[in-house]
């Protein structure tokens, strides 16, 4: 057989197949066709050398923000995809019903990257405004029929529904709107996603404690739905002031509601720790990636990429090939495409991360001044999106040059 392209000689794991071994990678026709230690390169149209680099499932970001020109939140979806060693994203919840057919055409559709959303249960989607006009995301603003056909529509790129479950929001309106959520998404066949921890201001007076948001929340979730931000320190979140994970939540993960890190502004070492340590380990490794939000301090330029992301929970001392499910197998299965993404299988799509496991000395840092010394980081080299190489060269990415001086 003569392949048109030839990843010779990598490191392939593949957690869903728990394959990790030094071959060569067959690519024809835009999918994988082969993976042997004896593939010739005569066998080859093209021969890529990639001897000492891990060739991985295309890496899957279930949370980013690409609405680009619409949100000042919206990054550019390759930027945080294909160029950055990424070949699927998962916007979540910039977009709503009112505002779905302009990110299908500008975004997804030229887009090199597999760009899919979680749409958000409010029909304008969740602005950057939000902080300023609450109303934005209030119950007012769902129609639960009209988001419900869309999705049904469009089930191509809406693979689930997006809500805010925190202290702002219960203190506007309860659960009202996370109960429209979870109608919306039961209705579409689709998980739903909770944002946790304070983000919205509470109004006053508001009754509950942020430690009772999420028990009054829970109840309402099922199998397959997803909470964010196990390792906030914002209150209301899955965590008591002093670190101890709600039994609500330990209780709901064990039902089947699975947990995604969303790394972004939230990010504390501190928490991360005592959650892990109380066993709470999430299902996936979503980044959060976003634009400035018009927040003082907030660069668009910080590097808050998934694979930092990944380096982080490495260096917390999640196992490595732990670590690749979480941005392989695992939102694959979350996003309900685990048949075509998140894996090598002969047959499979050719989506392909190729990622330098760099060894150093890395400090890394959290959202709260925290810092962390690591050995170890994963640092993106390209990604193979259907067969195509895309150069990894994202400006939220620093330079290799700027690694190996220790940034
Ligand atoms: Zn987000």
């Amino acid at each position: 057989m003569t392949y048109d392209l030839l990843l010779k000689g990598g490191r392939i794991v593949d957690p869903a197949q728990e394959l990790d071994c030094i071959a060569h990678l067959g690519i024809s026709g835009g999918r994988i066709a082969g993976i042997s230690p004896d593939i010739g390169a005569g066998q080859a149209r093209r021969t890529l050398d990639v001897t000492g680099l891990l060739v991985l499932p295309g890496l899957i970001d279930l949370h980013v923000h690409c609405y680009q020109h619409v949100l000042s939140s919206g990054l550019q979806p390759d930027s945080v995809g294909v160029h950055a060693g990424v070949t699927s994203v998962v916007d979540q919840g910039s977009v709503g019903v009112y505002t779905f057919q302009g990110f299908r055409k500008f975004i997804v559709e030229p887009a090199s990257t597999a760009v899919y959303c979680f749409l958000s249960a409010t029909c304008m989607g969740a602005p950057t405004q939000i902080f300023r006009t609450p109303a934005l995301l209030g119950p007012e603003l769902i129609d639960v029929e009209a988001t419900v056909q869309l999705i049904q529509a469009h089930r191509d790129i809406i693979r689930g529904v997006k809500v805010f479950g925190e202290t702002g929001s219960f203190s506007r309106w309860g659960g009202e709107v996370v109960a429209l959520g979870k109608r919306i998404a039961a209705m579409a066949g689709v998980p739903l996603y909770v944002h946790t921890g304070s983000l919205l201001p509470v109004r006053e007076p508001f009754a509950l404690s942020p430690e009772d948001v999420l028990p009054k929340l829970l109840p309402m979730l099922g199998p397959g739905d997803i909470l964010a931000h196990p390792f906030s320190f914002a209150p209301g979140g899955m965590t008591t002031p002093d670190g101890r994970v709600l039994p609500a939540v330990l209780d709901a993960m064990e039902q089947g509601v699975r947990v995604d890190v969303g790394h972004g502004l939230h990010f504390s070492f501190e928490v991360a720790r005592k959650v892990l340590d109380q066993g709470l380990i999430p299902f996936t490794i979503g980044s959060d990636q976003h634009g400035d939000l018009d927040i003082p301090g907030m660069s668009t330029r910080s590097d808050t990429s998934l694979t930092l992301a990944m380096s982080k929970l490495l260096t917390l001392g999640l196992a490595f090939p732990q670590v690749l499910a979480m941005a392989t197998v695992k939102p694959a299965t979350a996003r309900g495409l685990a048949d075509r993404a998140g894996g090598l299988k002969p047959g499979m799509p050719a989506d392909i991360s190729v990622i330098a496991l760099q060894e150093g000395r890395w400090t890394y840092r959290d959202c709260v001044g925290g810092t962390l010394e690591g050995r170890q980081r994963l640092v993106p080299v390209m990604a193979i999106r259907g067969g195509r190489v895309y150069p990894v060269n994202s400006a939220f990415l620093p330079s290799l040059e700027a690694l190996q001086e220790g940034e």
